[in-house]
């Protein structure tokens, strides 16, 4: 429709066919499949065995040039890709995207379903609770938290016999240790498995985590922008007879939780990742895991659903997986590895897998290669990198935006000099990191309506001449599938010529190529200033913060929730966009 409907409007315009008749299109069976209501449903991991001999399909990543406030639209352009691939080019294909966090959902950015014609549908339950999943990273992080400062009141009120007694009951007569408490012995050098043949020493050393309370790198995580919540004093009632301490939460994505969840590559893969998650350290140095607190057991029955992916499906009936959503300030900003693994058997030789990296190119597609594909040893075909000729504009030198205000001219009115400034700089960088790790590049230009035709056609010159494979607009936000078509075709010849991918590092921020977010363009001779630098030991990273790059984002002004509402009549939810 002419003018584009809104987003809402669109999805609800479409109804999704039952998530049933999808898995059969795509070959599901029965018993693989747990329906969550009509239109969704988690995928069983035994397909993997399943299909462990079917050949994978071509791996696609959607990256970004540096974002703007004026957005570039990933996420749209990935579901255009898929929608153009499978219902146009009758390719199968799949699209594996982010499961959104609340936080940026009602607070600054809104939804990430797609916008326009390129939608995954149902978008409110695509943008709220989904299947369930961060709630369940939320409580088994909580339960990290809650067991810490437990232990810590436990150890303080308690003699090591006291403790004892309690950490290994008797029962009808016996202690016996449990296997996780075996399993601490055995990192202590205690190789006894008869509780009673302990020496007191020993019985020490076993019962006192002895963690020092300032350094305690757990935090609690909510999954709201809950700038309040940043810093916090705990134990304050009687009841915990003095132990008090300061701590803090994290919006919930940034729960060490979500990056394994996204990492991890089976139950029991992510149960070892679990157990070595570091909690803080304990008072003679040594860093004290959620296997010492006895914890990860918990830890991974409250995740036991969570590993599974959600598929859903988008506006034109073809398949998606939503599953995970590491912080990507902070984690890796990718989906998960087992949604990719699935999709790629599922999808089969001549298929395509398209994913998105969060962020710009140089973090997002950084981290998808050097953690995602290190871990997963899955390896990229073709790298699509999106581009708007109005974040070019700006990364050329354009004027800033303010939210709320009207545009500037620049953004409106045809402008090449700026145009062909963004291109000499972000766009040409991005595509030089993304041959750095060998793989081609598709530039795909996502069309506004604003854009004019000597705009569009002096992006796909200068993207060809900075040596992407092939550079094309896109018009999926107003037409579906059928206004990627070109990206489709590119996209289907690039992933056919043959790549040398290879790993390295090049770690830069957001927003600009440096620290500074309103350095546009390819800043040079600046010091990248690292306030702190953290370990994620179950996932597997450290990642250092950089400046005031917090890990609690705080809600604006006038948030996303003030449109937000039901209708009580018809249950319908209003206002999301
Ligand atoms: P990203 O994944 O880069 O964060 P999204 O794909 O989520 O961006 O898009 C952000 C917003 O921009 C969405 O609301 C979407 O509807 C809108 N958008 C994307 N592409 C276009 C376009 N070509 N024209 C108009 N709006 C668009």
């Amino acid at each position: 429709l002419t003018p584009v409907p809104s987003d809402i409007e669109i999805s609800r315009a479409q109804t999704p066919k039952p998530v049933e008749q999808l898995a059969e299109e795509i070959g599901l069976l029965p018993e693989e499949l747990e329906a969550y209501g009509r239109s969704k449903a988690k995928v069983r991991l035994s397909l993997l065995d399943r299909l462990h001999k079917q050949p994978d399909g071509k791996y696609v990543l959607v990256a970004g040039i540096t974002p703007t406030p004026l957005g570039e639209g990933k996420s749209t352009v990935t579901i255009g890709l898929v929608q153009a691939l499978s219902a146009h080019l009758k390719l199968n294909s799949f699209a594996c995207l982010r499961q959104p966090s609340q936080g940026p959902t009602f607070g600054v950015k809104g939804g990430a379903a797609g916008g326009g014609y390129a939608q995954v549908i149902p978008m409110e339950e695509f943008n709220l609770h989904l299947t369930g999943d961060i709630h369940a990273i939320t409580a088994a992080n909580n339960l990290v938290a809650a067991a810490i400062d437990a232990r810590m009141l436990h150890e303080a009120t308690q003699s090591d016999k006291g403790l004892f007694n309690r950490l290994v009951p008797s029962v009808n007569g016996v202690r016996r240790f449990s296997p996780i408490q075996i399993s601490r012995l055995h990192r202590l050098g205690i190789n006894k498995i008869d509780p009673a043949s302990l020496t007191p020493q020993e019985v020490g050393t076993f019962v006192r985590l002895d963690l020092d309370p300032s350094k305690i790198t757990w935090q609690r995580v909510v999954d709201t922008n809950d700038r309040f919540l940043r810093k916090i004093t705990v134990g304050q009632a009687s009841t915990e007879k003095g132990q008090i301490r300061e701590t803090g939460f994290d919006i919930a994505v940034a729960s060490e939780i979500m990056a394994i969840l996204a990492l991890a590559d089976g139950l029991e893969d992510m149960r070892t990742r679990l157990a070595r998650m570091v909690v803080g350290t304990s008072r003679s140095g040594q860093p004290v895991s959620a296997e010492d607190l006895g914890v990860s057991g918990a830890l991974v029955v409250l995740m036991k659903d969570a590993i599974k992916p959600t598929l859903m499906q988008t506006l034109e009936g073809t398949p998606v997986f939503v599953h995970a959503g590491p912080f990507a300030n902070i984690a890796h900003g990718n989906s998960s590895v087992l949604a990719d693994k699935l999709a790629l058997k599922l999808v089969g030789r001549d298929g395509f897998v398209v994913t998105e990296a969060g962020f710009g190119a140089d973090i997002g597609m950084e981290k998808f290669f050097n953690i995602k594909c290190r871990t997963s040893g899955l390896r990229p075909d073709v790298v699509v990198l999106v581009a708007t000729v109005r974040a070019l504009k700006m990364h050329g030198g354009g004027p800033n935006v303010s939210a709320g205000a009207p545009l500037p001219r620049e953004y409106i009115d045809e402008n090449l000099s700026l145009v062909a400034g963004g291109c000499r700089s972000n766009l040409r960088k991005q595509i030089q990191i993304a041959h750095l790790f060998g793989v081609p590049v598709v530039v795909a230009l996502n069309v506004f309506k604003t854009d004019t035709q000597a705009e569009i056609e002096l992006v796909c010159q200068m993207a060809e001449e900075c040596g992407a494979s092939a550079a094309v607009p896109c018009h999926h936000w107003a037409q579906g599938g059928r206004g990627s078509l070109d990206l489709a075709h590119a996209v289907n010849q690039a992933a056919s010529t043959p790549n040398n991918f290879q790993f390295l590092y090049n770690i830069e921020t957001h927003l600009s190529l440096s620290h500074m977010p309103d350095k546009k363009g390819v800043p040079t001779g600046f010091v990248l200033p690292i306030r702190d630098v953290r370990a994620s030991i179950g996932a597997g990273f450290i990642f250092p913060l950089v400046g005031t790059m917090s890990t609690m984002p705080g809600l604006p002004t006038r948030p996303c929730f003030y449109d937000i509402d039901l209708d009580p009549v018809t249950e319908e939810i209003t206002g999301l966009f």
